[in-house]
């Protein structure tokens, strides 16, 4: 009899084992060209080469083999927001009237539970196609939106981080809480979700400029009554957006400061953004221990900046950072075609060249670490929860042609990143189980030779 519980991965699989922006990348990463993973009840039991591990290989372990591919732990999208997904693309705004013309007619729609368990259904689809196991994810100001993506992370048994928006002012009616519904309706999602299976609830007011200092405040009770709770925002993404807050909060000296004053700034907060920070905010970040959430192709369509990511590692005062798509501002679900645009950023901000093992660190292991889940997710591992995706360097004739020219691993990781897309996720599995496959028929890498 297979046993239901028990599965194994055979394949090239890499993690890291410290982090890439402190020590050298080649001693940061860890490479098994030949590995074997071992799971069982939704957690990684061993892991190693797999010439050392096959003896604990019984009869009834299935092992699932991937030759010619690159297993990560699974990708992890820090900022995103699953309603608008049906308005990425949309034309020719920055970011507030981006807000006014497209999203909130968007949101508007979630109202309806059918809307939001369908959209829900579709983003988690999309997300798995693209290798994302865990994602931070804004709902919208409907409690039903909530209940809609729970219940569909629930149903797929990934470890997901979402809540439901706070908007109070300057926001068409049909959007707008109050400070006393936006603390009960949180309350009660908390309740009814937070460590409920793997989900994991967010305080989540949209930004200042939405938000009255009372709800602010409102949001910050609710952070100390429930301590393990993760607080999302947005910040200084936009010079406009900066300035509004400048003019509603005149009292409070930076953008930061306004969720400062309101306890809002923590470990287990992350920032959408923070393109632009003066040293001060960075500093206080870093003593919070704060996230800031990377969204380069949200920030290039939206024309709002470039993330500064080489200024934010200071060694003095390093700040958590991860990488996020930021949908529907961001231009892509996928989190390798988000570090092709982290990388480009990082030149075009300070000269920097994003090492290969820095973006996907960003995306995998310094992301679980920014969220304070690193003993759960981000690395591969005996005891890590058994989130994986199963990278195919060789998924599309191009890459594979560039790949064929690596003498390395290591060597495939930076065409993948800025080649690869949906295409190269040739598997995802969720807590040791295979939630997505690709069907298309890998490219031969024998037919490569001599090319
Ligand atoms: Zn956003």
């Amino acid at each position: 009899m297979i046993s239901k519980n028990r599965s194994a991965l055979r394949g090239c699989y890499v993690t890291f084992r410290d982090n890439p922006f402190r020590v050298p990348a080649q001693s940061a990463l860890v490479v098994e060209e030949d590995g074997l993973i071992l799971m069982e009840n939704g957690r990684i039991t061993q892991c190693g080469p797999y010439a050392e591990l096959a003896h604990l290989l019984q009869d009834d372990i299935p092992v699932t083999h991937y030759p010619n591919c690159i297993i990560s732990a699974g990708l992890i999208d820090a900022h995103v927001h699953y309603p608008q997904l049906s308005a990425i693309a949309s034309w020719g705004q920055q970011l507030l009237p981006w807000l006014e013309e497209y999203i909130f007619p968007t949101e508007a729609r979630f109202a309806d539970p059918a809307v939001a368990r369908a959209a829900a259904r579709i983003f988690m689809t999309e997300l798995l196609r693209n290798g994302t196991t865990t994602a931070a994810v804004y709902c919208t100001v409907h409690r039903q939106s909530v209940d809609a993506f729970f219940e569909e992370s629930q149903r797929v048994g990934t470890r997901m981080i979402a809540g439901k928006v706070l908007m109070d002012r300057n926001a068409p009616a049909n959007l707008r809480d109050t400070a006393a519904q936006g603390y009960d309706d949180s309350l009660n999602l908390i309740r009814r979700w937070h460590g409920k299976g793997r989900q994991l609830y967010a305080v989540t007011p949209r930004f200042a400029i939405t938000s009255t200092q009372e709800q602010l405040e409102q949001a910050g009770a609710l952070l100390d009554q429930f301590p393990d709770v993760f607080m999302q925002t947005h910040l200084s993404e936009n010079t406009d957006e900066i300035a509004e807050v400048a003019r509603l909060f005149p009292d409070c000296t930076s953008y930061l400061d306004v969720y400062d004053k309101a306890g809002l700034v923590r470990r287990r907060s992350v920032f959408g953004h923070g393109i632009h920070l003066d040293e001060e905010a960075l500093h206080r970040c870093h003593a919070a221990g704060s996230t800031l959430a990377h969204c380069p192709t949200s920030n290039l369509f939206l024309g709002s900046g470039f993330f500064p990511l080489a200024a934010t590692q200071s060694p003095d005062r390093p700040v958590h950072v991860a990488l996020a798509t930021d949908i529907g501002a961001g231009t892509t679900l996928s989190m390798l075609g988000t570090m092709a645009e982290a990388y480009k950023v990082s030149l075009a901000a300070g000269k920097e060249r994003l090492h290969p093992a820095q973006a996907f660190w960003l995306a995998t292991a310094g992301a679980a670490q920014a969220l304070d889940l690193e003993d759960r997710i981000g690395t591969i591992a005996p005891g890590m929860e058994a989130d994986l995706c199963v990278l195919d360097p060789y998924a599309t004739p191009l890459l594979a042609y560039r790949t064929a020219r690596c003498d390395s691993i290591e060597a495939q990781l930076f065409p993948l990143m800025i080649l690869g897309d949906d295409r190269c996720i040739r598997a995802t599995w969720v807590a040791g189980h295979e939630v997505h496959r690709n069907h298309s028929l890998p490219i031969s890498r024998d037919s490569l030779d001599g090319q």
